[in-house]
This record gives C-alpha cells, structure tokens and sequence, in this order.
C-alpha cells in the first residue's frame, strides 16, 4: 500500500552575503553602519546587512561607469555575453532550494511558491534575454540622396536600478536581464525589507563571469542610498519599481539631468465576472488575483466586479474558498499565505480594512490579524463596495477584496477604468466576441481572459496612466536599455 509522507520542509538556508557588492568585491558601507532585515513570520532579525549610503553608491556608480567605458562586457562578443548570463540561470537553478529557503525567509512568501513560482519565472527571463544578447541589430534605411543609412542599437551605459520588496529575485531577474543583454553596467538597490537575495544572486552572476564593475548591488534605504542612485551623474537611465508617490519624487530629482527612466508603479485592477463565465475557473482566479502573494502584487485584482445575476452566489463562493486558505508559517509546505512583509505594511492594509468597515461596506470573511507574532492578516472580502470608497479606490497591497456589482456593459467599462491605475485587468466570459471587445476597451497595460497572473518572459509588462511608463520583459523590455545610433554615409566619390 502506499503510504503518503508529509512534504519535507525546508531547512533554514545560510545568510553568505550582507555587505555591499562593488567592483567585483565585498565591503562594508564606508559609514559603518547596518541595517537589519526582519524575519516578517517571527518578527525577529534575520541578519545586519550593510547600510549603502551615498559614499557607496559614488564607488559603485565609478566600477559601473569604468566597466562600461573601459570594460569588456559591452564590447565583448554578443553572444558571449548571451551565454554568461545562461549561465547565471543555471547557477541559480543549481542553488534553488537555498534561494526559495532565502526568499520566504527574508520576504515572508511561501516557500512553495518562492521554488515553483518566483524562481522558475527568473530563469525564464534570464534565459530569454540572454537569448536577445546577439539579437539586438539595426536596419539600413532608404534615405533620399545619394546615402547609405544605418542604424546601431547601443547600450544606454550605466543603469540604476531600484526594485521593491514583493519578488525580490524575480525583479533581480526582469532588471538585470535586458540590461544585460543590452550590454549596460548596473547599480542596483534591493528593497530594505528584503535584501538578502539580490546579494547572493550577486555572487553566483560573479561566479558565472560576469566581469568586476558590471553589477554593483548597494544595500540600504531610498532616501539615501536610491536617491543616491537617482541623483549621481553617472548613471544614465534609472528603472524604477515601486509606489507611485516614490516614482514622483524619482522624477522631480531625475528632471535636472533628463535622465531616462522608466517606471512599474502601483494598481487597482478590475477582474471581471460575466454570468456566462466557467464560474468555478473565475472564483478560482478572483482567488489568484488578490491573494498571490498576500496581496503584495501591483497587478493585483483587488476590484472584482461580479454581474448581477450571478453576484450572491458567486460571492459566496469567493467567501467561502477565502475561509479554506491556511495562513501561517511560509515554511509549512502546506500554507497558503504568509505574513504582510513589514509591520508598516501590515499596519497600513489593517488601517484600510478599518476604512472599507467605517465607509459601509460589508466584511463578508476575515479582516483580523492572525496570531500575534509575525504579521499576519486573514483573506479578506469586503461586498456592498461602492466605487467612491476608499477601499475601491486606493491600492491596499493586502489580501483584502472589494467586490462590485454591475449590470451593464457601458457602465462596467467606464468604472473599471475610473482609476488612476492602469496596470492589468482580467475578463471572465465564454462569448469571444465580448471577451475580445472588453479587452479593447479596458485602459489598462494586460488584459487576462479567462485567466489571471500568467506571466511570461516573451509577453511585455506594465502600465498605462499612473500605473508607469515603459514596458518590461519582450522585446519592449529591451528598448528602454538600448539608444539608436543613425550613422548617414556619403557616397558620393572623394574629388581628387
Ligand atoms: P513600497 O511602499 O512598496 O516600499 P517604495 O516606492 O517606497 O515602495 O520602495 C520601492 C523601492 O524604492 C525601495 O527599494 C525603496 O528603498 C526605494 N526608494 C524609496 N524612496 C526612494 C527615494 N526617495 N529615492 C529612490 N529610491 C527610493
């Protein structure tokens, strides 16, 4: 008879790197200081890490700019370039039960999800734009006279890069691939909450060849390290993910250099639930759509708008599975959810369930704390949302859903796009034809139908109105770490 053994649990992984990795070495902050970064399951420390400030980020931005000036990766052979960063997606592989142990210790996340899901989707972006490192070419242009016109694609030099704390391998991976690719050198500043990863990713792309200078990774805050970043003259393009009110001040500090910079910001995406939809497909997926992640996903589908004539059952449903989901220790095989990823979070998604209860919505299932140590929040639905409440309006980054009722398509679209946002949105309906026009009609940068948070390396990424500009992954995800270069020849014979 077979016998059915619990899945193993993963042991504690070993913390390697804390300090900050520049020039190809490891080194302390020149003030001295650290940082600590918090286990969010038990509130305890998991490690100092060194705390970069501006003096750091002058010396990684000189490695950076030297290894982009004089150095060998932007004119070493493309295709060697390709096969480094494959290389890297291997060492990772090797190391990815380590990896997801370090993720879910450091973020929170399950590390279930951390091994089948963050790491994998890493792979796939570093495999696939090391695919594009001898794909990136020009064209010749048919210009009037007697000419010969072409076009070069050029790295665009040194980037700083600033990703947030939710997928911290997985933005390492979106950030580093097509910089890579593209031939840049790198500055990059993991989220404090969660900047063990990146450092130990640092180590194996070192190992997999990448030259000293061409990824320098400072650890430390925004105010001073990232500003840092934003601010020196060094760095040519800054690609930023984050909030929408960091995004501004990055702007205003990056106008009086015209530094390019691209932006993955925040959401408030519609999913939407038509009567004629698979409906145990779309409570699945409205499932998908806001708790992925305990929330902490800016594509999150934290608006579900359910037609009428389905809407009581349906949400009782979605009420239901939400009571189903185990919530607790991220290193349990079996948990679902784990902990918000820093008290400041779990407070503020507390504050907006306190908010959706005042203004008069109904909390249909959860909306406490659970336990008390570790920040944990229970699946949360809220029904009876209106759209003015802020609830229905503000991105909460939480497991908290606000369900909406609508009857007719004209005014379904015109409130799913009454947001500010437009990052994703997600259809669900067995007609085609209304699945297709929806999706037209929706302002938003991915539409899912009949599906949500599938991602891929090929598909570009990212947002429409005050959800960010510029796109990631695809060949779109390319274009802002490349310049065109018109290079017009005469033809005409030298007179002698
Ligand atoms: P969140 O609210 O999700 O933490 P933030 O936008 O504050 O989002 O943080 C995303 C990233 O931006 C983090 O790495 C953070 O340290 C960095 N950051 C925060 N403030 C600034 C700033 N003024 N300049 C540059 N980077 C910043």
């Amino acid at each position: 008879m077979a016998t059915v053994t619990a899945p193993r649990r993963p042991a504690a992984p070993k913390i390697h790197q804390t300090q900050l990795f520049i020039d190809g070495q490891w080194t302390p902050a020149r003030s001295g200081k650290t940082f600590e970064t918090i286990n969010p399951a038990t509130e305890e420390v998991i490690a100092q890490v060194a705390e970069g400030d501006a003096a750091d980020v002058e010396l990684a931005v000189r490695a950076a700019r030297k290894a982009f000036d004089d150095g060998p990766w932007p004119r070493m052979n493309a295709r060697e370039r390709g096969r480094i960063i494959l290389r890297l997606a291997d060492l990772i592989e090797e190391e990815i039960e380590e990896l997801a142990a370090l993720e879910s210790l450091d973020n929170g996340k399950p590390v279930s999800d951390a091994r089948a899901g963050d790491i994998p989707l890493a792979l796939d972006c570093l495999r696939y734009y090391a695919g594009w490192a001898d794909k990136i070419h020009g064209q010749t242009i048919p210009i009037n006279g007697n000419y010969f016109c072409y076009t070069r694609r050029e790295p665009v030099g040194v980037a700083g890069q600033i990703i947030p704390w939710n997928f911290p391998i997985l933005m390492v991976a979106w950030k580093w691939g097509p910089a890579l690719a593209a031939g840049c050198t790198i500055v990059m500043k993991p989220a404090e909450q969660t900047p063990l990863t990146a450092l130990r990713l640092a180590r194996l792309a070192q190992k997999a060849g990448v030259p000293d200078g061409v990824i320098n990774v400072v650890t430390g805050f925004g105010p001073t390290a990232g500003a840092a970043i934003v601010n020196h003259p060094g760095i040519d393009k800054v690609a930023f993910t984050g909030s929408g009110e960091t995004a501004q001040i990055i702007m205003r500090q990056a106008a009086g250099q015209l530094k390019r910079l691209t932006f993955e910001l925040g959401g408030k995406s519609p999913n939407i639930v038509f009567a004629d939809a698979d409906l145990d497909a779309a409570a699945a997926g409205a499932h998908v759509g806001i708790y992925l992640n305990q929330g902490q996903c800016c594509c999150a589908g934290s608006r579900l708008f359910v037609e009428d004539t389905i809407h009581d059952a349906f949400v009782a449903r979605v009420v239901e599975g939400s009571r189903q989901r185990r919530v607790g220790d991220p290193f349990d095989p079996g948990t679902h959810q784990g902990p918000q990823v820093d008290k400041a979070q779990f407070d503020k998604i507390m504050g907006y369930i306190e908010a959706g209860k005042k203004e008069g919505a109904t909390c249909a299932t959860g909306g406490k704390r659970v336990g008390d140590r570790g920040f944990f929040i229970e699946p949360t639905v809220f029904t009876n949302v209106k759209d003015e409440m802020a609830i229905a309006r503000e991105e909460i980054f939480g497991p908290v859903l606000s369900v909406l009722k609508f009857s007719d398509m004209d005014e379904l679209i015109r409130r799913a796009n009454a947001t500010t946002f437009g990052l994703a949105a997600a259809v669900w309906t067995r007609d085609v034809a209304k699945a297709h026009d929806v999706a037209r009609r929706l302002r938003a940068g991915t539409v899912w139908v009949n599906c949500y948070d599938v991602f891929d390396a090929a598909a570009p990424f990212g947002g429409f109105k005050q959800s960010g500009f510029g796109r990631e992954l695809g060949e779109r995800g390319l274009e802002p770490y490349l310049e065109t270069k018109t290079v017009t020849v005469s033809l005409d014979q030298p007179r002698a």
